[in-house]
């Protein structure tokens, strides 16, 4: 069956469905409604002037309509209900006119506005019925409304043949309903019940998958053989002594994890969880000369140039061996000779962006991948290195804190080093919430910085669509920046969509302090590291996720210099407190959950690794966490399905 096969759907609305996100009838039928509303006539006993009610009653005169504004009208009738008269009044409905004859009973849906007086949302013909009822409610468009959207559903499932991916035992275990009852219920309830219990099968297959995901993999890793390595522990530490700073508790007990993963002849598949400025970097500078020393090639893939650029010329400062840099700007004859070097092992330490799984880069024996900032990248891309039939360490640094709970469950398929301390020394960042009018505070506050020769990032309000706006916010700020600190201060510009060389040109210019201030956009979020850099003033700051701005805050306070977080927003206050009175990223993440679910935070979505309709990682954690158990005991009773298996999606194999 397809989406033209359901009346009344052609072209348009196939379109119009498409723009919901409704491709096929699968999606259809798993468009759910986000929320259910319990239809039960009004107790006109009980009822209050202001309440919500929906109320059948006998027409007793018929309707006076005024026209007014030139389209439109306001009709107004008397009915009768339990005796009582209620005058009825609603907008734009002049056409019913005709329908509404003295006698015959109506619905009526709105609200009590005043002794006897309703005004209608809505009205239909016919009585109310006896009996309570639940409505589902859709996400709309402007060109397909819920009941529309609901019509459609209710008839493909008719005849829709709905896969059940949990396997018989568990269905049992857990007394769930039929998927196809589950979805027909779910889209027409007829129980509060039955309902619950829908969703909850739902909800469960959803996770169930998920983790049968999660755990299938983590099983075919441990079937791979890693490399057999012996590393002498003491070239380690000797290495780890000539660094300029004394690592964290956390940052060796993460080295030893890394350590004893490398020389084990298991497959290393590790994430680095950290809060921001905690010290991720060193570690896989550790971790890649660990890597070196056993005589493997290793590769150190950024998210951005910016970042690529910054971890180069770091990593040069700590080993002495052949270490190049390879991203989309890299000019093709340096391309060429890189790739040649790289396959003649002329190469120890590649540091790079997705061009590192370009398929021409081949790699002689690549032994180790590191991924910084992992959640911005999609598992397919982690999966596409090219290298001689190899299987690599891999190890992911994240610095999106997510409770350890969840982090075991939801990245179950690794495992998981946690680096809390942030390094010794350093002073909380003090962050300040101001109002727009107040920028006169905010441009002495900078001053000061600037006086005592400090470095600043301004963050540009983020514009609402295209890239080029972006730009456009950001010139308007650096010109009102200018006018007003110019005299005193270098200011530079730094967005996305300028080109490579120039964006280097900048982020050179500001570490070696040409530039004083930098007017950027969010693409200094991620990792950048300058360290005379105190203060971080954001323009309307209600417009970025929490995590995004403590990522933000996280260019600052980078050293023992005392920083500062400027939020300049008039809204969302209590949100941007948040910001004010912590600096922990753990913290921060939990808050961001309750406020928005699971998505956004995670990043994951963005990967797809975790779309899921109805479940939400933190509300259903105690679902995910039964989920997490049936499929492991599931995969190991070796009598798996092959077909729930097959809609495994096999992007998930990482060799
Ligand atoms: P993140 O975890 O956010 O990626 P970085 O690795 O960029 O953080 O480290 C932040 C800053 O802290 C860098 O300037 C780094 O050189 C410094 N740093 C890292 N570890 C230590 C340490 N043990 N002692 C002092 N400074 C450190
Ligand atoms: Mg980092």
């Amino acid at each position: 069956m397809q989406l033209s096969d359901i009346n009344k759907v052609g072209n348009k609305t196939i379109i119009n469905l498409n723009k919901l996100g409704i491709y096929n009838i699968d999606d259809l039928v798993t468009y759910y409604p986000y929320r259910f509303e319990i239809i039960k006539r009004s107790d006109m006993n009980t009822i209050k002037i202001g309440d919500k009610i929906i109320i059948d009653g006998v027409i007793e005169t018929s309707p006076n309509v005024y026209y007014y504004n030139r389209r439109k009208n306001v009709m107004s009738f008397r009915i009768n209900i339990e005796s009582r008269i209620i005058v009825i009044s609603i907008y734009n409905r002049a056409f019913l006119k005709n329908k509404l004859n003295i006698g015959s009973t109506t619905t009526v849906r709105g609200k009590y506005i005043s002794l006897n007086k309703i005004v209608a949302t809505d009205i239909s013909l016919g009585a109310l019925s006896d009996e309570s009822k639940v409505e589902v409610i859709y996400h709309e468009s402007s060109k397909i409304n819920s009941k529309e959207i609901n019509n459609y559903i209710n008839e493909t499932l008719e005849s829709y043949c709905a896969k059940d991916y949990i396997p018989e035992y568990l269905r049992k275990k857990y007394g769930f309903i039929s998927k196809i009852e589950a979805l027909k219920e779910i889209h027409k309830p007829t129980s509060s019940n039955k309902l619950k219990q829908s969703i909850n099968m739902l909800k469960y297959e959803e996770l169930f998958l998920f983790m049968l995901k999660i755990n299938r993999l983590r099983i075919s890793r441990n079937k791979v053989d890693g490399l057999k390595r012996s590393i002498d522990k003491r070239l380690v530490d000797e290495f780890i002594n000539t660094l300029p700073f004394k690592l964290t508790e956390d940052q060796l007990k993460s080295v030893d994890d890394i350590y004893n993963d490398l020389t084990s002849n298991k497959r290393m598949n590790r994430l680095i969880e950290g809060d921001v400025g905690s010290g991720k970097t060193i570690v896989a500078f550790i971790s890649l000369y660990i890597n070196h020393l056993s005589g493997y090639q290793g590769v150190l893939m950024a998210p951005t140039e910016v970042l690529a650029n910054q971890h180069y010329n770091n990593i040069k400062k700590f080993m002495n061996i052949n270490i190049e840099i390879l991203t989309g700007s890299t000019k093709s004859k340096d391309k060429k000779d890189i790739l040649k070097r790289l396959k003649n092992k002329e190469i120890d330490i590649l540091i790079g962006t997705h061009s590192l799984f370009s398929d021409d880069v081949i790699y002689n024996n690549l032994g180790l991948v590191i991924t910084d900032e992992q959640h911005r990248f999609g598992v397919n891309q982690r999966a596409s290195l090219k290298n001689k039939g190899i299987t690599p360490d891999i190890l992911y640094l994240s610095a999106t804190p997510i409770p350890r709970t969840y982090a075991l469950t939801i990245y179950g398929d690794m495992d998981i080093s946690i680096i809390n301390t942030v390094p010794n020394g350093k002073k909380e960042i003090i962050t300040i919430l101001k109002k727009n009018s107040d920028i006169k505070d905010v441009l002495t506050m900078m001053l000061e910085e600037l006086k005592k020769k400090h470095q600043i990032y301004v963050i540009a309000p983020l514009a609402e669509d295209s890239d080029s706006s972006d730009l456009e916010s950001v010139n308007a700020l650096s010109d009102k920046m200018n006018k007003a600190l110019g005299k005193v201060a270098n200011i530079g510009i730094m967005c996305g969509k300028m080109d490579t060389n120039d964006k280097d040109n900048v982020m050179n210019k500001f570490k070696n302090k040409e530039i004083d201030i930098l007017v950027s956009t969010t693409v200094i979020e991620v990792g950048v590291d300058v360290e005379n850099a105190t203060m971080i003033v954001i323009f309307d700051a209600e417009r970025f996720g929490l995590s995004t701005l403590h990522q933000l805050r996280g260019r600052v306070g980078r050293n023992t210099l005392q920083s500062y977080c400027i939020l300049v927003s008039d809204k969302d206050t209590e949100r941007l407190n948040i910001m004010v009175n912590t600096n922990n990223g753990f913290k921060i993440s939990e808050e961001d959950f309750k406020l928005r679910g699971s998505g956004d935070l995670f990043g994951v979505k963005q990967s797809g690794d975790m779309n899921f309709k109805l479940a939400n990682i933190k509300r259903d954690f105690k679902l995910l966490l039964k989920a997490k158990e049936d499929s492991l005991e599931y995969l190991n009773s070796n009598d798996y399905n092959s077909d729930i298996i097959n809609i495994l999606d096999n992007s998930y194999n990482l060799d």
